[in-house]
């Protein structure tokens, strides 16, 4: 699986996959980046909440999650302790937290490790992260809910529920392809939109991501 950039812009690499230096094993255990424009951290796959720890440690802030398809991902020098707790389900994209300087660190910087285990040890199991991220990928989820959102070409069902969005049973209503909506929430993969229906402001889910514009 390629995952998603953590960022949400563009960001450029500082430090190496496995350059040799002065690390414990001699070597970098995983790549560092930096992104100028937008400090935000998100989750690069769905995933679960393994590991949340405060500062003190040469990682500093950092987070560990294992991804669906079972690898392991850290994100180390956070600029707080990740809100987050262990066990936590997260999806890609979610904000887990804030590019920062902490621990043994030399400004700024994301320190990202994957590892092919479930559960993470120090320069075990490491994988490339640049063979499994496509760093270009950092749609950011906050504008796209900031967009209006038009339904384009087709009618579009809204449902009360984010079950009955899944299931298209028990709609409450329809959207044609002319009005207008705001998306407010995303939920599940059902987009939870406002729109005005004469003098009231109505609210529901709806499937279809495609109108979005
Ligand atoms: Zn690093």
């Amino acid at each position: 699986m390629i995952y998603r950039s953590p960022f949400r812009a563009k960001s450029r690499q500082t430090t190496a996959f496995k350059k040799q230096g002065n690390w414990k094993l001699g070597y970098h255990t995983g790549i560092d980046r930096v992104c100028d424009t937008d400090r935000t951290l998100v989750a690069i796959a769905d995933g679960v909440v393994t590991r949340v720890s405060g500062c003190g440690q040469s990682y500093g802030n950092h987070i560990v999650y294992r991804t669906s398809d079972g690898k392991t991902v850290l994100y180390a020098h956070m600029k707080d302790k990740p809100s987050v707790k262990v066990g936590a389900k997260i999806k890609a994209g979610q904000k887990l937290g804030t590019m920062g300087n902490t621990g043994n660190s030399y400004g700024a910087h994301l320190h990202i490790e994957i590892q092919s285990g479930a559960t993470w040890g120090y320069g075990k199991n490491l994988l490339d992260p640049n063979k499994y991220i496509d760093w270009d990928d950092y749609t950011q989820e906050g504008d796209f809910m900031a967009k209006t959102w038009k339904n384009g070409s087709t009618t579009e069902k809204v449902y009360q529920t984010v079950a009955d969005c899944k299931a298209k049973k028990n709609s409450i209503g329809s959207l044609s392809a002319k009005e207008e909506a705001e998306c407010v929430a995303i939920v599940d993969g059902c987009y939870l939109l406002t729109y005005s229906a004469g003098n009231t402001t109505k609210c529901g889910f709806v499937a279809y991501p495609g109108g979005v514009k």
